[in-house]
Parts: C-alpha cells; structure tokens; sequence
C-alpha cells in the first residue's frame, strides 16, 4: 500500500529504539494485511512519556507500542487499563479507542501464546518461575489470570526483589485461587524440589542471555524429569544452554523468541483488529 493522506500513524516510544524490530514486523503485517498504517520509532525517554503520549494523541495516532524506560509511566498516562496491566503496573501497547487511550500489556500473553503453540497449557499446573523483573512479572500476573494453579516464584535479593514481593501480594488478593508463594533463589534445595513438583518451568530472568549464555539456573540436570516443560524469555541466542539441555533430556521446551513474535501479534490485532501473519513474520525476521 502507498502511503497517503489518510494513512494512519502506529509507533513505538522508548529508548534505545533503533535495535528494535517492532517497525520491520508491524509495517510488513500492515502491507501484508491491507492496513493503511505506517509503524516509526520515536526516541522518547522515561520523563518525556506524558509529552509523547499528548503529542500522539494530537496526530490522532491508531495504536503505539511502549518499550523500556517508559512501560511503568506509561501505565499512569493511560485513560483506562486492561486487567493484566493494571496488575502487571506496565503497558507496552496502547490503542486509540475514539479519545481515549487504553493500555495493555501483551508481553504476558505472548509467553501464554507461546506456550499454547508450543503445547504447553497453564490450567490446573503448577509452574516453578525464576525472575522479578518486567518480563517475569508478566509472566507470573497473566499466568494466574489465565488459571495456573500454583506458583513458585525464586528470585535474588536485588533491586526487583520488592517486585516480586508485590506481585505475590497482588495474585494473592485479585486471583485468589491461584496458590503463590516467594522463595529464594540462594536455596537451591528448596528450588530443585520446587521444579521436581512442577509442570512447567520458566527462567523469567536474563541468565543466559549474551554474552552470558554459557549460564543456566539449573546446573543440577537430573531435575529434568518427564512431563516437565521448560520456557525461557532470553531470546538472544533462538536456544538458551536452559533449552538444549532440557531438550536433550527429553523435556518440552518453549524458546523465548516465540514470545517476542506473540506479544508483537498481540499488538497488532490490538491496533488494526486483524490477525498478524505471524508464521511469515517468524521466517522473515525471527529465525537466527
Ligand atoms: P529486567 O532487568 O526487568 O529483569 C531482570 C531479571 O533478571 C530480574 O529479576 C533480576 O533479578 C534477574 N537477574 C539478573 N541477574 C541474575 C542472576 N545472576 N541470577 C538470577 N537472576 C538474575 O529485565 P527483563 O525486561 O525482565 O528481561 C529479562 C530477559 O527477558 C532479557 O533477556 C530480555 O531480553 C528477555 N525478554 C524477552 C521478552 C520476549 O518477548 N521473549 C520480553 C521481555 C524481555
């Protein structure tokens, strides 16, 4: 499609954004799907949040995606939030829904989606998870909403340890039928029996991720037992050490890069209500 006078403007605020991919993935889906829409970056820093969110509002923006620093201030400057925002605290997509702005996250949906393409199903399981940070609170928020039944979340005590102190109270009073519980993850004891009692487990951390992707949180590769189903977010690189040695020891596993496609899928279908050609999308930009 040309671009027009009537050609409407989708965006991505944060910085840095020049890595991203979102434009490259959200323009290829707008030609590919008919939408008459053009996808840029903006470079906006965690202050500025509230100028670029009136400065989008004033070009009558469709939809934009929010990436780091500005994901938590973009939960304030929003008119009205999806449940998982709201609990999660962060946005990452807001659409234009007539004046209003209403923000979601799909970072938590596109680990679900992951997972469901992957064959795995979070209803009625009990889910082991390492990480307090923005990825493992998605995560571990929409994972409840989407009926997990337990959940042991391991973190370190740095900076995000209080994140995760939150997000245990949060799932306590909003999805109480979700048993959850906080560990350390200096007890490894307590963590390998944690994983030996679980359906799925999931590094929600950047353990792994390069240049450190010599490093796995489970050295001990005897806690692989049949029927669990391993999933990472690090994408970078496609196969974490976590993913080959849980393959090679005959688990299910579920790669981060998928929840990058998913949550980007998400998006999408937020801004323009139309599917993403998310296969095409996966060859064309995601594969190593
Ligand atoms: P973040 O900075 O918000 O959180 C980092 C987390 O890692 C924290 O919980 C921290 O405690 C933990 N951590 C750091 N070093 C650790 C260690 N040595 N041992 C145990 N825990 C440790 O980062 P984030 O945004 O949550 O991203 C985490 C990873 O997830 C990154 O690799 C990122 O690229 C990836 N990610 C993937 C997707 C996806 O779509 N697949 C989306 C978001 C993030």
């Amino acid at each position: 499609m040309e671009i027009s006078g009537h050609t409407r403007l989708l965006a991505l605020i944060g910085s840095p954004v020049g890595h991203s991919g979102s434009p490259a993935m959200q323009n290829y889906s707008c030609q590919k799907m008919g939408v008459d829409g053009a996808y840029l970056a903006f470079d906006v820093k965690e202050e500025e949040t509230r100028a670029a969110f009136e400065a989008l509002r004033l070009l009558n923006v469709m939809g934009f995606n929010v990436t780091m620093p500005c994901k938590t201030a973009a939960a304030v400057c929003c008119d009205e939030l999806s449940k998982a925002a709201e609990l999660i605290g962060a946005v990452n997509t807001v659409v234009k829904d007539k004046t209003r702005f209403v923000g979601y996250n799909t970072d938590g949906y596109g680990w679900v989606r992951n997972c469901r393409e992957n064959g795995v199903e979070m209803k009625g399981k009990k889910m082991t998870i390492a990480g307090s940070g923005g990825a493992a609170t998605a995560i571990e928020i929409t994972a409840a909403l989407e009926g997990m039944q337990e959940m042991s979340i391991f973190a370190i005590r740095d900076d995000f340890w209080e994140n995760a102190v939150k997000t245990v109270e949060k799932i306590h009073r909003n999805v109480p039928g979700c048993k959850v519980e906080l560990y350390d993850l200096a007890d490894k004891e307590r963590f390998y029996h944690e994983i030996r009692e679980s359906d799925i487990f999931t590094n929600g951390t950047r353990v792994g991720m390069k240049p450190g992707d010599g490093e796995t949180l489970i050295e001990d590769r005897s806690i692989f037992h049949k029927g669990l189903a391993v999933t990472d977010v690090v994408y970078n690189p496609r196969e974490t050490r976590l993913i080959v040695e849980a393959k090679e020891a005959g688990c299910r596993t579920v790669p981060g890069i998928g929840m990058l496609l998913w949550q980007g899928a998400e998006a999408f279908k937020l801004f323009t209500g139309k599917e993403m050609p998310a296969g095409e999308v996966m060859e064309r930009y995601f594969r190593e």
